[in-house]
């Protein structure tokens, strides 16, 4: 008989009671929370649009402690979704009302830096700019730099694979992890990769980094260090208009330069970082650029030289150089809160992540201007222009009626646009709850069922943060390809099936 949503709420209830006994022997009564105060603290991470209080909140401190909560799960047959520092932005620590939400705040550790190798192995509830602070004294640092790393966690950003600004140069999460402890979705504490980088076999940590806490708890993390560049130059170039920006970006790459980060910021995304943290902008710029160089004293002299030259025939009207640290900090200010600065001007803001190709860049900023004044809904840019993922800030005023859909509405087309022009509905925030919708748009059914064989070969039973990255979810029992026809390569004569 089929249980009505009563019952299943009821059953479901028992489930987690049955529950607390186990985990309260295995983390002690303070890990345990369960009262409904303390856990509407963790109804929802950075997108506060999507809000579900957890059935119970367990905060392990070891990974022997995740893998028995794991297991009592399993064993309730109680979905669970992990938690770093909850800064995503994309739903994807969203914890579930008949579930349990396992919060890594508690494992802490920063359990060895070996500068020989340039290794270090970190507990998943570190946060990133500790990694860095801590590889200092080495002469290290952890590359991979997310705007919000002074909290993120390194687990959540192995999770998501987190970008940041650098990582035009240096590379994403997925280039600097080399070996994961995780617990499986059945509750088995294991290792995937030997830390070298460089195991034979299938790179599961390439396929683990990524996966949004569908594939299990990652609980201890091998991350590479990379050497703190000898010299580092900052230069903010001033344009007019967005276009003579643009201009400057591809000029840069196609000299052959490789900059750490080139970031660039449109008219109402300054303001806005007026607006929270007076960062001095050059006034009246439609648009800056901040571009910074990092490596051997030499290299670094002559690229800056090359990249003032092309800011200037691109029509820049005011270039900066940091001449110290003070300076630098002075420049990334503006550029670094300009997410939480939107909210000066406006009462409300979807932020948006969408990659283009480089070469596309103008013309997608174009449509989104389109978009914007079509909708009367405005959009600030803020982005890495290097690698083409855009950030649009879509700012509307949720008191007014209609306009949370018609910001929804705008942000979706924006997404569009991206895949229109060949490029992916996220570049480092995930898909989570909020994009699962999106998928689709992006990919045949095939693909998705594609990836759904490996989401069940790590979790058949389909209870680590499920209802999240697929629009449709679907029982890992059931045979996925075969109703859609053929693959669309294989229709093309590109490939074969065999
Ligand atoms: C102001 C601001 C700026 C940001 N800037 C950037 C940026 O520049 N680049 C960028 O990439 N992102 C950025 N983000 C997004 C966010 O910070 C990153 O996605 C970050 O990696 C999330 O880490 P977290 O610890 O907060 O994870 P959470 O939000 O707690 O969780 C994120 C996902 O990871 C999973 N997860 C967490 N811990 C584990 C674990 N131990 N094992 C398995 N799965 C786990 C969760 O289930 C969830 O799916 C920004 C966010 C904010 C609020």
């Amino acid at each position: 008989m089929t249980e009505r949503p009563a019952d299943q709420q009821r059953s479901a209830g028992v489930a987690l009671t049955t529950l607390i006994p186990r985990l309260t022997a295995a983390c002690g009564a303070d890990a345990v929370l369960t009262d409904p105060m303390q856990l509407r603290t963790y109804e929802c991470d950075g997108l506060t649009s999507h809000r579900c209080s957890p059935g119970l909140v367990v905060l392990p401190e070891t990974a022997e402690q995740v893998a028995a909560i794991v297991r009592a799960c399993v064993s309730a047959g109680v979905p669970f979704v992990a938690r770093g520092s909850g800064t995503g932005l994309s739903g994807g620590a969203l914890p579930r009302a008949d579930g349990v939400l396992i919060v890594t705040a508690k494992m802490r550790r920063i359990i060895e830096i070996d500068p020989a190798s340039r290794r270090a192995i970190v507990e998943p509830g570190v946060t990133n700019l500790a990694v860095s602070k801590a590889a200092q004294r080495y002469g290290l640092f952890y590359a991979p730099d997310p705007s919000s790393q002074q909290i993120c966690s390194v687990g959540g950003n192995v999770a998501e694979n987190s970008g940041g600004a650098h990582c035009l140069k240096h590379g994403f999460t997925v280039h600097h992890v080399t070996g994961l402890e995780i617990v499986t979705p059945q509750g088995e504490l294991t290792w995937l990769g030997d830390g070298t980088g460089a195991a034979p076999g299938y790179d599961l940590v390439g396929a683990f980094t990524g996966s949004e806490g569908t594939l299990g708890i990652v609980t201890k993390i091998v991350v590479r260090l990379t050497p703190v560049p000898q010299a580092v130059t900052t230069l903010l170039a001033a344009f007019e208009t967005m276009g003579h920006g643009g201009v400057a970006v591809s000029a840069i790459i196609s000299a052959g330069i490789l900059p750490a980060a080139i970031e660039m910021m449109d008219a109402l995304a300054i303001e806005a970082a007026e607006a929270a943290v007076a960062c001095r902008y050059p006034g009246g710029a439609g648009a800056v650029l901040i571009v910074e160089l990092d490596g051997p004293e030499a290299d670094v002299r002559s690229e800056t030289a090359a990249v003032r030259a092309i800011a200037e025939q691109a029509r820049a009207f005011e270039i900066r150089e940091a001449a110290d640290p003070a300076e630098r900090a002075a420049i990334w200010t503006g550029r670094k809160s300009a997410f939480a600065a939107v909210g000066r001007i406006s009462p409300a803001y979807i932020v948006q992540d969408g990659v283009v190709p480089r070469t596309a860049l103008p013309e997608v900023l174009d449509r989104i201007s389109a978009l914007s004044a079509a909708a009367g809904i405005r959009v600030a840019n803020v982005f890495h222009a290097g690698d083409g993922n855009l950030h649009p800030l879509v700012l509307f005023d949720d008191s007014s009626p209609g306009q949370s859909e018609a910001a929804e509405v705008l942000s979706g087309a924006i997404l569009d646009e991206c895949i229109a022009h060949g490029g992916s509905i996220t570049g480092e925030h995930g898909v989570g709850v909020d994009k699962s919708r999106y998928m689709p748009r992006m990919f045949r059914p095939d693909d998705l069922d594609t990836m759904q064989l490996l989401r069940c070969a790590f979790d058949p039973a389909g209870l680590c943060n499920p209802g999240k990255v697929f629009p449709t979810p679907r029982m890992c029992g059931e045979v996925p390809g075969v109703r859609h026809g053929p693959h669309p390569l294989v229709a093309a004569g590109a490939a074969e099936a065999f």
